[in-house]
């Protein structure tokens, strides 16, 4: 298997040659066919971190962006500031191509967003209190999202209140669109999570 099967577009590819990946891990060779099918599919994945499912939810996003503006249309929430800065950091490195043709990646940081702005980028990534104050603010603007990537689901039911915050953040977004589900783990209050946030999925388990 290659990343050349997949239809991924010219500067993706390239983007992985930067990322200096040849050939697709085992969770990338079993959700990027589905994350990138048409019409998009939700998908709920197990996979702990060091399998690569960043790229393989990252590819995605990256896959389904129009660059001819520049409002956000994907959003990731996970459960640390941390853990956000990363995976913007892996879009920008893999979108290192399509930033010449207008790619922007965002991390949700609310003090960055001057009053009376709006955060610019197709992907932005946050944590989901923080994406839900700049939301109310009226800092992010959410009607054009249409691929939502909730990662390290499991973490973030284990923090207090974060589950709430991204089931209101869900109520905000779009119908219909493409939800991407990652844990590690599926105890019964995650599987119900997702089943709720990701309503006939595809399901991959590694
Ligand atoms: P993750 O599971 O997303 O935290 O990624 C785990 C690590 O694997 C990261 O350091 C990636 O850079 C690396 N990685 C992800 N996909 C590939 C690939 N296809 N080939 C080689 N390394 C990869």
């Amino acid at each position: 298997k290659s990343f050349d099967d997949l239809n991924l577009r010219q500067e993706l590819l390239r983007g992985l040659a930067v990322m200096g990946f040849n050939k697709p891990s085992k969770i990338q060779e079993r959700a990027l066919p589905l994350l990138l099918k048409n019409p998009p599919q939700n998908l709920i994945g197990q996979s702990q971190s060091g399998t690569g499912k960043t790229a393989a939810f990252v590819l995605n996003m990256l896959s389904r962006i129009d660059l001819g503006t520049k409002t956000p249309q994907t959003l990731v929430l996970a459960p640390t500031r941390e853990l956000a800065k990363q995976i913007a950091g892996v879009a920008t490195i893999m979108g290192t191509f399509m930033a010449e043709t207008g790619l922007q990646i965002a991390e949700a940081i609310p003090q960055s967003i001057a009053r009376g702005q709006t955060l610019q980028g197709q992907v932005v990534v946050g944590t989901p209190g923080t994406v839900m104050d700049m939301v109310k603010r009226r800092q992010l603007d959410v009607r054009g999202i249409k691929v939502l990537t909730l990662d390290e689901a499991d973490n973030m039911l284990d923090m207090q209140g974060m589950g709430e915050q991204c089931q209101r953040v869900l109520n905000l977004l779009p119908k219909n669109i493409q939800v991407v589900l990652f844990s590690a783990t599926f105890p019964p209050e995650v599987m119900t999570f997702a089943d709720r946030f990701a309503p006939n999925s595809n399901q991959i388990t590694l």
